[in-house]
C-alpha cells in the first residue's frame, strides 16, 4: 500500500463539492442549525448519490464555505502524492444575488493560484466547468459564456463537463456548447454510459461520434460501444468505486477496466467524489491493482497512460519524467 500511496499520480475525475470532508460538512450542518439525515452516506448506489448532493448543496452555501472545501480537497489530494489533480465543478450563484457564477469561480481559481504558485510545489492543479443536465438550458449557457469569456486570461481554466443526474435530458440538449468549446480548442470531457438502458446507449454513441477529448464512467457497454470507442480512441476516466456501486457488482475484478487497459487502451483512475464514496486516489489504485494483480510495470503504465490523458498538455513530459524517476529508484 505505501508503494501506491508513495507513487505520483494523477487524478482526472473529481467533482469539487463531492469531495466534502464529512467532518466539514456536518460542521457546516451544525453552524447554520440545519437538521439533515445523513445516513443516505450510507447508500452508495444512484439514488443515494443524489440524496448526498441535495444534502451537500443545502449544506455549503458561501463563498468561504467554497474556498474551505477547495483548500481542503487540495489538501487532501496532496497528502495521497498526487501530481496532477483536474476539479471540476457546476458554477453556482445564490438566489438572493449575494454572490455571482463568476465570483464562485474566482473564488475556486483564488485557491488553485495560491496553491500552484507557491515554491517547490509538488501538484499542479486545474478546473474544468461542469455543465449539469439535470438544469436548465438557460444555466447551461450562463456556464458557457463564463467558460468564453474566462478560459483566455485564466489558463488554469482547462474545459468543459457534462454532468449530473443521466435520467434528465440528453445529450443532444447540450452539444452545441461542447462543438463551440472545440471549434474554440477548449478540451471536452463527458460522463457516458453512467447508467444502463437503450436511451443511454443511443446517446453514448452519439458522444463517440462527437469524439469528445474523455469521456467519465462508460460503465454500460455492448460490443458495439466498445469497439467505436477504442476505434475513435476517447481516453476513459474510470473511477473504480464509484463505478463499482453504480454497476452494482459483487467483486472489482469484473469492473471494465479490463475491457480497456489490455488492450492498451487509454485509461485513468479517480475518486469522482471522495466525500461521498469516502475513498482517494490510493484506494482507487489499490482495489484495481488487487483486483487484477497487477506488477509494477502494468501499475507504472497505468500512471503514464493516465498523464498523457491530462488537459493542461504543456505539463505532460513533468509528470512523465516524475513517474519514471519514481519507478526507477524504486526498482533500483
Ligand atoms: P459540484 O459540481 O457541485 O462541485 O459537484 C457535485 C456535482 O457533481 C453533483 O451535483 C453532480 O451534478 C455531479 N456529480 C458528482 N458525481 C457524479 C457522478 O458520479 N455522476 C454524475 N453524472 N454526476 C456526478
Amino acid at each position: 500500500l505505501e508503494f501506491i500511496k508513495q507513487a505520483p499520480k494523477i487524478e482526472l475525475h473529481a467533482h469539487l463539492n463531492g469531495c466534502v470532508r464529512k467532518e466539514t460538512l456536518q460542521q457546516f450542518a451544525l453552524e447554520k442549525n440545519l437538521q439533515l439525515d445523513f445516513s443516505c452516506f450510507d447508500r452508495k448506489d444512484n439514488d443515494g448519490q443524489f440524496h448526498v448532493f441535495g444534502i451537500i448543496s443545502q449544506t455549503i452555501k458561501t463563498l468561504p464555505d467554497f474556498r474551505r472545501i477547495t483548500r481542503e480537497m487540495l489538501e487532501d489530494f496532496k497528502h495521497q502524492n498526487v501530481i496532477y489533480l483536474e476539479i471540476r465543478t457546476t458554477p453556482k450563484e445564490c438566489e438572493n444575488g449575494c454572490f455571482t457564477m463568476e465570483e464562485y469561480v474566482n473564488t475556486i481559481l483564488e485557491v488553485i493560484k495560491d496553491h500552484n504558485q507557491q515554491k517547490d510545489q509538488t501538484m499542479q492543479v486545474r478546473l474544468l466547468l461542469s455543465i449539469d443536465r439535470g438544469r436548465s438550458q438557460e444555466h447551461a449557457q450562463k456556464v458557457m459564456n463564463l467558460i468564453l469569456k474566462m478560459h483566455k486570461e485564466q489558463p488554469y481554466i482547462v474545459g468543459l463537463d457534462l454532468s449530473g443526474n443521466p435520467e434528465k435530458n440528453s445529450f443532444q440538449d447540450f452539444i452545441k456548447y461542447f462543438q463551440q468549446c472545440k471549434s474554440l480548442n477548449i478540451k471536452t470531457t463527458l460522463h457516458a454510459a453512467v447508467i444502463d438502458g437503450q436511451k443511454v446507449i443511443d446517446e453514448t454513441l452519439e458522444m463517440i461520434e462527437f469524439q469528445p477529448d474523455r469521456v467519465g464512467h462508460f460503465n454500460f457497454f455492448n460490443k458495439q460501444l466498445h469497439d467505436r470507442i477504442i476505434e475513435k480512441k476517447i481516453p476513459i476516466e474510470l473511477c473504480p468505486t464509484s463505478n463499482f456501486f453504480t454497476k452494482g457488482l459483487k467483486d472489482m475484478s469484473e469492473h471494465h477496466f479490463k475491457d480497456f487497459f489490455y488492450q492498451g487502451h487509454l485509461v485513468s483512475l479517480s475518486t469522482d467524489d471522495t466525500g461521498v464514496f469516502d475513498t482517494d486516489s490510493t484506494q482507487e489504485h489499490q482495489k484495481i491493482i488487487r483486483a487484477f494483480n497487477l506488477n509494477k510495470e502494468q501499475f507504472k503504465q497505468l500512471l503514464i497512460n493516465s498523464s498523457k490523458m491530462v488537459f493542461d498538455a504543456q505539463l505532460k513530459e513533468y509528470l512523465q519524467q516524475n513517474i519514471n524517476q519514481y519507478f526507477e529508484t524504486q526498482q533500483g
